[in-house]
């Protein structure tokens, strides 16, 4: 048997090795056929507690170590993940679903994260305040928190992972990530291969299970001092009122309903070239991607013809298989949920203009494929309006004008993301500051930069992730008040 198949089997990794519990097997299903093919223990309430226990451990020996030392480490590590690249994307297109194209984009951001972060490691301070009385100066140390916990879904295990990973580890914090009890099998393996690279044991531990089982075992747990999450509104607010008890802290980067605006004066290709990336990338599955497009009358037939025609030459197809652009939604549920969101809409006076459900593909009837689907003009009050959609179906409203692009971009319960596409940069600047979310892309796709600060507004949480802002996160700030004799 090899490490990596003692590792899923075993399902948690802790203190450096495969940590074998007694927990329920959880099969592990690969969206592209419907069929399990393996089983992953989940962690029983005594893995968590191990887990957390290793963590705590590792602390002292981490947070001791220089900063750049932990840069340095951490550096080392992510090119010893890189050499095992390939084996890794066929492992996550097995249980995630993406195409082998998407995995390897996706892993190699994780591991560009990882590196960015031990890049910053030597930029990593506090601050210096001089002359605050007369003989005195002020000091702004920067301390790890501890044990950080990390739930994380299952539209981008690696990147998702990374994006926590790489912040608390160069502040000094250890960390129990727990990914979504669909998709382990990717996490394991990458958190061995850190490990395998230099991580010291304890620094980075994986339990597996469900959210109601070993997620709220961690984010209970009194030794993890704070929560990084990713996911559902719904979960997110679930686990606040978990944390609700103590003082621990929380970053919750939540659901989003991205709107893309279209001015009459937009390079129209490349917006529509940017819908449709915006949308069917991941087959529709981030938080960050464009779920509503507002476009202005006059040039709104154009757009729709321009996005429709791109949405209907997407090949859908396995994710392992040649040429595939779109794999599968990764769950039955999730098919549901879209499919449902789909047609409440169209029975709301949406109107179709292409997909609208499965593909005809008799290949593919046993996988959760959905056709990528352009509906026009649903009611502004209809879940592909109000509601997340996870999956590959775009809403497009014709707008008077950028005004009233705004007014229904903001009336959203998200603010995650927006997009707008103008030639007047009065315009830009206007909808930038207008516009009510934390990132906003003017006449560029919706690509996702480690050096900008990155989390929502309003329902889609709070907290930020990438930039140097993210190790405010990941640190306590202590004021020292210096007076020589
Ligand atoms: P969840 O938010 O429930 O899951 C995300 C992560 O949280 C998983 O690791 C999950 O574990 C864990 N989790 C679930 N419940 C708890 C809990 N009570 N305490 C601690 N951790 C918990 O998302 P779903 O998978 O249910 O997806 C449903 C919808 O959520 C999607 O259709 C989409 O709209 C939205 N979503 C948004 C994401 C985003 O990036 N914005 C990402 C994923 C989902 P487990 O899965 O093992 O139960």
């Amino acid at each position: 048997m090899s490490t990596q198949q003692a590792t899923a089997e075993a399902g948690a990794f802790i203190h450096g090795a495969a940590h074998h519990n007694g927990g329920e097997p959880l099969p592990i299903t690969n969206p592209a056929d419907g069929r399990p093919f393996t089983e992953v223990a989940s962690a029983t309430p005594g893995d968590v507690d191990a887990a957390v226990a290793s963590a705590r451990e590792a602390f002292e020996g981490w947070s001791g170590l220089a900063v750049s030392k932990r840069g340095e480490i951490l550096a080392k590590t992510a090119r010893g993940v890189r050499a095992h690249i390939d084996e890794l994307v066929p492992l996550l297109t097995r249980e995630q679903g993406k195409t082998l194209r998407d995995s390897r984009i996706e892993l190699r951001r994780a591991l560009e994260t990882l590196e960015h972060y031990a890049g910053l490691s030597k930029a990593l301070r506090g601050a210096f305040a001089p002359q605050i009385d007369p003989g005195t100066d002020g000091m702004v140390l920067r301390r790890p928190l501890g044990v950080v916990g990390a739930i994380v879904p299952w539209n981008f295990p690696t990147t998702l992972l990374c994006n926590k990973l790489g912040p608390a580890l160069v502040a000094g914090n250890t960390v129990v990530a727990k990914p979504a009890d669909t998709t382990p099998l990717t996490t394991l393996r990458f958190v061995e291969l850190l490990a395998d690279g230099g991580l010291p044991p304890g620094a980075v531990n994986v339990v597996t299970g469900t959210g109601p089982d070993a997620g709220e075992a961690l984010v209970t747990h009194p030794d993890v001092r704070k929560v990084a999450f990713t996911g559902s509104t719904r979960t997110g607010e679930r686990i606040m009122a978990l944390a609700a008890g103590g003082t621990k802290r929380l970053t919750l980067e939540l659901g989003g309903s991205d709107p893309l605006i279209v001015c009459e004066d937009a390079d129209l290709a490349k917006a529509a070239s940017a819908a449709s990336m915006g949308r069917f990338y991941n087959c529709g599955q981030a938080c960050l991607a464009v779920k509503r497009v507002y476009v202005v009358e006059s040039v709104a037939d154009e757009v729709i013809e321009l996005i429709t025609a791109k949405a209907k030459r997407l090949r859908v197809g396995r994710g392992d298989a040649e040429g595939s652009q779109i794999g599968p939604l990764h769950t039955a549920r999730q098919r549901e949920l879209v499919a449902g969101q789909v047609e409440r809409a169209l029975a709301g006076g949406g109107q179709l203009v292409c997909g609208g459900g499965p593909p005809d593909d008799p290949e593919l009837a046993d996988g959760f494929f959905y056709s990528p689907t352009v509906m026009l003009e649903p009611a502004h009050d209809s879940p592909m309006a109000t509601e997340e959609v996870f999956g590959p179906a775009l809403p497009i409203w014709r707008v008077r004008d950028l005004d009233e692009a705004i007014e229904r971009s903001n009336a959203s319960q998200y603010g995650l993301g927006s997009s707008v596409w103008t030639a007047d940069l009065e315009k830009a600047r206007e909808a930038a500051e207008r516009l009510e979310c934390g990132y906003t892309w003017i006449n560029s796709p919706t690509k996702v930069y480690d050096e900008l600060p990155f989390g929502g507004v309003k329902s889609s949480g709070f907290g930020k992730e990438h930039g140097e802002e993210a190790f405010d996160h990941y640190t306590d700030q202590k004021s020292v008040v210096l007076r020589g004799g």
